[in-house]
């Protein structure tokens, strides 16, 4: 059973010496527990909070502890009623070949799910945090502007083509011209800016002539920045991640910004609401789901994996996530199937 475990917290960005790849036997189950075989480990941006001693909402993984994660696997060997040997199942393996699990939290798919890692996904966290986050926090009217940066990946794909799906203008943002040509042509993105463009700023107000009523906050730092001007009176930033800042080791460069954009919050009436999405949105999970499947069939959600073979290159394809080197859900294949 390999298993990637947290040898070192990272300061800064992971690097070799963060994780170690480990072999030991695959276990048995107990009475109670089945043996799952990952098949596919769900890579997310979270996952550097994990690393981190950093007081958050959530315990880090201890030092010498398999790297934590949500996998879609199988079941190999079951003594767990309502399991059966080959159904695949929605669980938290976490970075390894193998699990135990005696079935809490785990979902079961059935013998022959359509796309399983889909569950990973689309239908599974990422969508839902698309979902509940835009409809429950940003509330987008017909005609609104949304803007959400990293308009290509697991969160800001969904967020953007649900804007679309509400009668909104959806405005996206990424890294180089592929990714925005992607939003724009396939998601159906009104416009979507590359963040490293030189006149970022400047393009995103012309692509905002109305400004922004709806800003899905998944990166903070510039983008926010170029942001912060657009945002109309009343209008709502669904909090969701700071991705930009995840690595960093001190405070950004430059003044002090918090009274300016605590000024900004009170004249303009804007409303600011951070969410962790199981903690606060997890009822809203069979509506989305409905919502979600029936918009898959009608053609008017897509989805895109970055999907990578083998678990050992679990490693550095989580630093490309980090990095904005990915292009869609980040998915590590473990197993075939
Ligand atoms: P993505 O698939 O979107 O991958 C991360 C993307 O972030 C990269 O591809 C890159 O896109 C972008 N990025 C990286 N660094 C920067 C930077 N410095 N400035 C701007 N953009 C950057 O990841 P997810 O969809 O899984 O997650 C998106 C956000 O949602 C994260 O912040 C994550 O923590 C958060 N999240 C929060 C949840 C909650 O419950 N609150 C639940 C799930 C996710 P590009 O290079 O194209 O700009």
């Amino acid at each position: 059973n390999r298993k990637l475990i947290l040898a070192q917290r990272p300061v800064g960005a992971p690097d070799d010496a963060t994780l170690r790849l480990e072999t030991d036997a695959i276990p048995e189950p107990a009475e109670g527990q089945m043996l799952l075989r990952t098949v596919y480990l769900s890579l997310d941006p979270y996952m550097r909070g994990r690393m981190s001693d950093a007081k958050s909402y959530a315990e880090p993984v201890a030092i010498g502890g398999t790297m934590i994660g949500g996998t879609v696997a199988r079941v190999v060997k079951s003594n767990v009623k309502g399991f059966e040997v080959g159904d695949w199942v929605l669980s938290f393996n976490g970075w390894q070949d193998y699990a135990l699990s005696d079935g809490t939290m785990v979902t079961n798919m059935g013998k022959n799910p359509e796309a399983p890692s889909w569950a990973l996904g689309v239908l599974g966290m990422p969508g839902l945090t698309a979902y509940a986050g835009l409809l429950k926090i940003g509330d987008p009217k017909p005609g609104e502007t949304v803007v959400v940066a990293a308009a290509t990946g697991a969160v800001g794909s969904q967020v953007g083509q649900i804007a679309k799906i509400k009668g909104a203008r959806a405005v996206g943002i990424a890294s180089g011209a592929e990714k925005c040509a992607y939003a724009v042509d396939e998601l159906g993105f009104d416009a979507c800016i590359d963040r490293f463009a030189d006149d970022f700023a400047e393009q995103l107000a012309a692509n905002c002539p109305a400004g922004i009523d709806v800003y899905f906050e998944n990166v903070g730092g510039a983008v926010f920045k170029a942001v912060l001007p657009l945002l109309n009176a009343n209008a709502r930033i669904p909090l969701c991640g700071l991705i930009a800042m995840y690595n960093a080791t001190q405070a950004p460069e430059g003044p002090d910004m918090s009274g300016a954009l605590m000024s900004t919050f009170l004249v303009k009436k804007i409303k600011v609401q951070g969410f962790i999405v199981f903690d606060d949105f997890g009822h809203v999970y069979p509506e989305f789901s409905a919502d979600m499947m029936a918009w898959i069939k009608e053609g008017k959600i897509k989805y895109r994996e970055h999907l990578v073979e083998g678990l050992e290159n679990a490693p550095s394809a989580f630093l490309d996530l980090l990095e904005g080197r990915n292009f869609g859900k980040m998915v590590i294949k473990v197993a075939e199937h």
